[in-house]
């Protein structure tokens, strides 16, 4: 074994040290400005977390409270941090359109778009609001319901306009389960993935929600490492100090998954960073 394969192997039972959260909410759900108040409670939880790199990635429809310069005033202000100007935009059908817009307009000035599927065919409701959102399902083919959510994350890789995917199996939200049919068009959404150079998150997210486990599952995970489709780590945090959350089992997880880097993104360029003890 060469000394640079040696470097790559990791003692069992070291956790490796995660210090990037890329899928934040400092607005929470709500049109809050960006201001120093409301930025800087984040700049100090990344800190405490022993994180070095986050990403704002408030919900388009909220794009009117996101201002750059109180960003980069953040930025000057925490120099000890890279701060991500990023957004999360999806599929809302009545918003998205104007969010769209909105990520073409100041495109330049983003370092990262994330893109989510949260509509299926109720317009009026986020299938992932819990427990609201678990109507959706009453009744229904869950296969069905897989497969028309996966089309929609493939339309959502197709517009050109994100750098990453996030919770890739939010379907799982509620705990309903596909068969396994489903995992050909999986596997079809991960190469497409592939092929438009998309990364995807490790979401901490999951582990709060009814399903209760990371997005997203370890065969999409394996099946993405496969296809060397690289992988961002988040927590979906609407609040600060939800920043970091889980982490430290996130970081259990690419252990045993033997996941050596991790990604992060500035100004849509991604770099690889190797993960340390
Ligand atoms: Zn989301
Ligand atoms: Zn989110």
């Amino acid at each position: 074994m060469s000394s640079e394969a040696s470097a790559m192997v990791q003692p069992s039972g070291a956790p490796l040290h995660l210090f990037s959260d890329y899928h934040t909410h400092p607005q929470g759900h709500r049109v809050q400005k960006y201001t120093q108040g409301l930025l800087q409670p984040w700049a100090d939880s990344a800190r405490k977390a022993g994180l070095k790199d986050i990403a704002f990635t408030d919900h388009d429809r909220y794009h009117a409270g996101i201002d750059f310069d109180e960003i980069d005033r953040l930025r000057e202000r925490n120099p000890d941090l890279r701060i991500r100007a990023g957004i999360e935009l999806d599929n809302d059908p009545v918003h998205s359109a104007a969010g769209r817009k909105w990520v073409e307009q100041n495109w330049d000035k983003l370092d990262f778009v994330l893109g989510s599927v949260h509509f299926l065919d109720r317009a009026d409701q986020m299938f992932d609001s819990v427990p609201d959102g678990a109507v959706q399902f009453e009744g229904r083919n869950i296969d069905a319901i897989y497969a028309d959510y996966f089309r929609r994350v493939r339309d959502m890789a197709a517009t050109g306009l994100v750098d990453c995917l996030a919770h890739l199996d939010l379907i799982k939200i509620h705990g309903h389960r596909s068969s396994a049919e489903v995992a050909s068009l999986v596997n079809e959404t991960l190469e497409f993935i592939q092929a438009r150079n998309l990364a995807i998150e490790l979401s901490t997210a999951g582990w709060r929600k009814p399903v209760n486990e990371l997005y997203p599952s370890n065969s999409i995970i394996e099946l993405a490492m496969e296809k060397e489709i690289p992988f961002t780590t988040a927590s979906d945090a609407h609040s600060h100090v939800q920043l970091g959350e889980n982490f430290s089992s996130l970081s259990d997880k690419i252990s045993d998954l033997s996941i050596r880097e991790i990604c992060i993104f500035e100004k849509h360029r991604r770099v690889p960073q190797p993960l340390q003890l």
